[in-house]
């Protein structure tokens, strides 16, 4: 296989842009850019830096092979589009198809379809095959806006019935708590997320913390405002987890998103209240990848016919295809 493949990762008020040759290990650099769900920008953002990127590698950008998006929601199986919609995202959107209608603008006529998948599914599959190869089963939590869990087993993703497995936001941590989007109370997210973590540490120090990068520097500069705001949301994360561990008993749990880079002062109590919570602690590690669920995106544009087409069997079709066949009512009906 030659030419470059392309791995997307948006979210609500940004996106991640990755580029690798399909015939080398060269690599462009990650792109994050301040154009997410929220806006309207986006599209022209992701093709811009697309065609930029496939040039920084040498190509011409209608040598774009292979492009996967990732998205913070969950992905209905049987049609393949965004599904439980929390109330920011914007109305009735597929950026799968956003994406395949404009890619032609950069990339020619013959310009790849665009494969798409929720962002902590594709975060597993990442960390399942970069990193974790031999591991019999591992989840990959997103904490961002919303958290989110998905769940690789040694040979398929694991989605539920209709696509909301890992759904680690909506676990109850606070019972009759605050109220959340899905209709419940007490959600884990409604508790923990970076808004509310950014807003707490804005409000405790009058700084004004643009990122939870920054959160982490002052509380590892000794911060006690930030160090607690990173303590508790590790301590509710890891209630969550000693849930997921009972009923899943995975091998490995990887943390994504901003939390992550807090290290040791989100994880540390996180595992200690896991531990608390559940006789089977799995280890908990912080991502390692540039960004897994682009990471994973990338890896769905490059193998998704052969990938998807093997879920197709299993009765998860993602795939724009199946979603045709699925209009056209030979889809079947995938549980
Ligand atoms: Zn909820």
């Amino acid at each position: 296989m030659t030419g470059v493949a392309v791995g997307v990762s948006l979210d609500a008020t940004g996106c991640t842009v990755l580029a690798k040759r399909l015939d080398s290990h060269a690599a462009a650099d990650p792109v994050r850019l301040p154009h997410g769900l929220e806006g309207t920008t986006w599209p022209d953002a992701v093709l811009e830096t697309t065609g930029r990127l496939i040039g920084e590698l040498g190509e011409a950008a209608t040598h774009l092979a292979a492009i996967g998006v990732a998205v913070p929601v969950a992905v209905d199986p049987r049609s393949g589009r965004p599904g439980s919609l929390p109330p920011w995202w914007p109305g009735d959107l597929d950026p799968a198809a956003v994406l395949s209608a404009r890619l032609p603008e950069v990339c020619g006529p013959d310009a790849p379809r665009v494969l798409l998948d929720r962002a902590s599914t594709l975060g597993a599959l990442a960390e399942h095959i970069h990193c974790f190869r031999r591991a019999p089963l591992v989840v990959f939590v997103d904490v961002s806006r919303h958290v989110s869990a998905g769940i690789r087993t040694s040979d398929r993703i694991e989605r539920g019935a209709h696509g909301r497995a890992g759904a680690v936001g909506h676990l109850v941590v606070r019972p009759d708590g605050r109220p959340c989007w899905c209709g419940n109370r007490g959600c884990l997210e409604t508790y923990l997320n970076i808004d509310l973590m950014l807003a707490d540490a804005r409000r405790a120090t009058r700084a004004p913390h643009a990122s939870l990068a920054e959160v982490a520097g002052a509380a590892a500069g000794g911060d006690r405002s930030c160090r607690r705001i990173l303590r508790e949301g590790g301590e509710l994360l890891g209630q969550a987890l000693g849930a997921v561990c009972t009923v899943l008993n995975p091998s490995v749990i990887v943390v994504g998103g901003e939390v992550a880079r807090a290290g040791g002062l989100f994880l540390n109590p996180c595992r200690a209240e896991m531990d608390r919570f559940t006789p089977d602690a799995a280890e908990v590690v912080a991502s390692t990848l540039d960004d897994a669920p682009a990471t994973g995106a990338m890896m769905l544009g490059i193998t998704g016919h052969s990938w998807l087409t093997r879920e197709a069997r299993r009765g998860t079709p993602v795939t724009r295809d199946t979603r045709l066949e699925s209009a056209h009512g030979r889809g079947g009906d995938h549980a």
